[in-house]
């Protein structure tokens, strides 16, 4: 874990989960670039995580702000390492962002051949440890707590409206979880400061693919997306960035489909 010091204040601070690879380091370098001091959260690849560190602390010098990203190991299949993610931002200036992008798959299958031990894991790390995230970015930027406000971007699926038969329906219901936290808690926060919206990627070329056992899904699905092929990170961060910034000051409880019509 690189050691955060107090940064410049800038935009403030944009905790990413899951920002050491595919989507999350997208959104990572565009919110380093448009002046965010950025924490990302990896599980376990390291490596990855420092690269987009030192990409982010490039992009800070760039602009001229001092260069403070940080990475910080947590495990959000374990809840209890959510709120480390947390203490360890605060040491970076004030949290103005947060983008819940960590999110896995696991194998295709159908639902009368899943375990409970899947399940668990699956809406342990796709919703109930995001629903845990924004519930500590609200304590931080909430008016109610004293916070000065701002913006919290949740990583739905298309998969959320699609329901992946056959492939991960469990996985497609944790993302429909996804949809409806946007929903609530940006009525819930409206009034403080605190604007939640959600992207839902289609198809996008990841390593996420692997795990679910069809690393070529993107190129083999190309053909029955509209626009005709998969989507890129970058084209998904753009979106992140986007909603996170002052452009988007009157958007709340919008779910962005990024899915090349699909
Ligand atoms: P990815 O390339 O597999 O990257 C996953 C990221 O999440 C990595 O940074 C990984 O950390 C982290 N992560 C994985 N398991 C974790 C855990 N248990 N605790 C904490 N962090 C964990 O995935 P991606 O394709 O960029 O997906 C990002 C988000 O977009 C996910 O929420 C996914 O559901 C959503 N999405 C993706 C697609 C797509 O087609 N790619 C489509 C729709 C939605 P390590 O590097 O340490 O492993």
């Amino acid at each position: 874990m690189t050691q955060p010091e107090q940064g410049d204040a800038g935009r403030g601070v944009a905790v990413v989960t899951g920002g050491s690879r595919g989507i999350g380091a997208a959104c990572a370098r565009l919110l380093a670039r448009a002046g965010w001091t950025v924490c990302v959260t990896y599980r376990s690849n390291e490596a990855a995580a420092q690269e987009v560190v030192r990409e982010c602390d490039a992009a800070a010098r760039a602009l001229g702000t001092p260069a403070g990203a940080a990475a910080v190991a947590a495990d959000l299949a374990d809840p209890a390492q959510i709120p480390g993610v947390f203490t360890a931002a605060d040491r970076l200036g004030p949290l103005t962002v947060l983008v819940n992008n960590a999110g896995i798959v696991d194998r295709q299958m159908r639902v009368d051949e899943m375990t409970a031990g899947r399940l668990t894991r699956m809406f342990t790390v796709n919703t109930v440890s995001s629903i845990l995230c924004a519930g500590e970015a609200v304590r931080r930027m909430s008016t109610r707590h004293g916070g000065a406000g701002g913006s919290i971007v949740n990583m739905s699926s298309a998969a959320a409206r699609l329901g992946s038969p056959g492939l991960y329906v469990d996985y497609a219901a944790s993302k429909g979880a996804i949809d409806t936290l946007t929903l609530g808690l940006a009525r819930e926060v409206a009034g403080e400061g605190v604007r939640v919206n959600a992207v839902r990627p289609g198809i996008i070329a990841t390593d996420i693919h692997i795990s679910s056992g069809e690393p070529q899904r993107p190129a083999r699905m190309a053909g029955s997306i509209p626009i005709g092929r998969a989507g890129t990170a970058d084209e998904v961060a753009q979106a992140v960035a986007w909603l996170c910034s002052p452009a988007a000051s009157y958007t709340t409880g919008a779910i962005l489909d990024v899915a090349g019509g699909r």
